[in-house]
Formats: C-alpha cells, structure tokens, sequence
C-alpha cells in the first residue's frame, strides 16, 4: 500500500488529567504538539484522522480530522474502544497517566491535615487493550520515552503491547521531546532499529508515515 486515501488513522495525543476533586488533578508536561504533527500529516495523505485528544493549547482545522476531546485516561480508554475496530492504522502517541486517583472526591478537598495521601489506581494500557484486539492488516504504532536500556525497553514494549513499530524518543537531546517542535527518535520494529537525526516534530510524522506505507 502506498497511500492513505480511504483510510482511517486512529490517533491519540496530549496528556490526560486525572481528577483528585472538581479543581484539581494529576496531569504531565505534554503538550501534544507530534500527535498533532501526525495528525495533519495522515490528513494531508488522504487518511480520514480521528484524534483522541486529551487538554491541549493547540488548534487543527483540516476537513478529514475528526477531534475527540476527552479528559482522563478512562475516557480516552473508552474513546479509543469505538474507533479502534474501524481503523486501519492506530498511532498511540498520548502520554496517559500510569495512576488515577481511587475516589476523586466530589467536593474541593479542604487543607486541613499536615500530610493528606491520596490513593492511586492503574489506569488501564490502552494500546496493550487494543493490541488484544488487533485484527489482520491492523498496523499499530506506540511510541517510547526511556531513561535508560531503551532500546531493551521500547522493544519489550513493542512486544507486550503487540505493536509493529515503537518510536523510541531519545533523551539524548536538548530540544528532543515534551515542549519542543523537533524531536529525535529511532523507528523500531521486530526487526529493525532506525536511528532519525534531530528533525522537526512535522518531519518525524512524515518519516514514520512514509516508512509505514513502505512495509504496508
Ligand atoms: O507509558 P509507556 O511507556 O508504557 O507508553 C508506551 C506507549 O503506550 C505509548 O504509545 C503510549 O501512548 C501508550 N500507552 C497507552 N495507555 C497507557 C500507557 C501508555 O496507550 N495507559
């Protein structure tokens, strides 16, 4: 295959937010500028993109995305579970909290004690779930932040999650990662390991598209 006319991209981007009360909640740094990336790059190749969002500050306007607002990992969860059967290709690009507060109260938590603990539970592995439900001519793309034996890791990921292709991002740059417009990634599949040189966020959607519709 060599195109992405008559295709649907599932795609989720940005971090979730996990209520502790009405007024706060357990968030990251993400910003979810390579989902985005990913998103007008699968558009502008023809793909009809749904793109589960979690809060952002950015803006997309192209006739073939569709955006899907959620809050939570739940609800990305749930999102993800409708449109994942209809899709073709599945790019999990979303930082989702591994933890979720137990019992997010429903009142503004008072300052009262000292210490306050809050417990936490998993939140599910939405691409684990959906790699479970993966169907024949399914292509599915994670992507991977480590600190240390990364390829180790992002290939035991790729495994575990029952993906084609991990994008390992490398730590190893200054301008790589949450917050900037380049990043510097390695492509990894079952097989083989692609080291990209430091690019623009825009250029590694085109990169990691191109060598999907390569192997498709
Ligand atoms: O957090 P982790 O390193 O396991 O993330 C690897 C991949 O799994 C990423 O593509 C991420 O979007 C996805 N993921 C997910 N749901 C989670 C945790 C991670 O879809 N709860």
């Amino acid at each position: 295959m060599k195109s992405l006319h008559g295709k649907t991209v599932l795609i989720t981007a940005g971090p979730t937010y996990e209520k502790i009360d009405p007024v706060r909640f357990i968030g990251n740094f993400s910003t979810g500028k390579m989902g985005y990336a990913l998103a007008e790059c699968c558009a502008q190749q023809g793909a009809l993109v749904k793109l589960i969002s979690g809060p952002t500050h950015l803006n997309i306007s192209h006739p073939n995305i569709e955006r899907i607002d959620i809050m939570s990992g739940a609800e990305m969860h749930t999102a993800c579970a409708q449109v994942f059967p209809q899709c073709n290709l599945a790019i999990f690009c979303a930082a989702v909290a591994d933890y979720t507060p137990k019992n997010p109260s429903l009142t503004k938590v008072k300052r009262k004690t000292d210490e306050l603990t809050i417990e936490l539970v998993k939140n599910k592995d939405i691409a684990a779930e959906m790699g479970k439900l993966k169907h024949e001519g399914q292509i599915m793309i994670g992507f991977a932040l480590e600190t240390n034996n990364e390829i180790i890791n992002a290939q035991g990921k790729l495994q575990k999650k029952n993906l084609d292709y991990i994008i390992l991002n490398s730590l190893q740059d200054e301008k790589a990662g949450f917050g900037f417009d380049t990043n510097k990634v390695s492509i990894i599949s079952s097989k083989t390991i692609t080291p990209l040189p430091l690019m623009t966020k825009r250029e590694v959607a085109e990169k990691i598209i191109k060598r999907v519709l390569s192997e498709w």
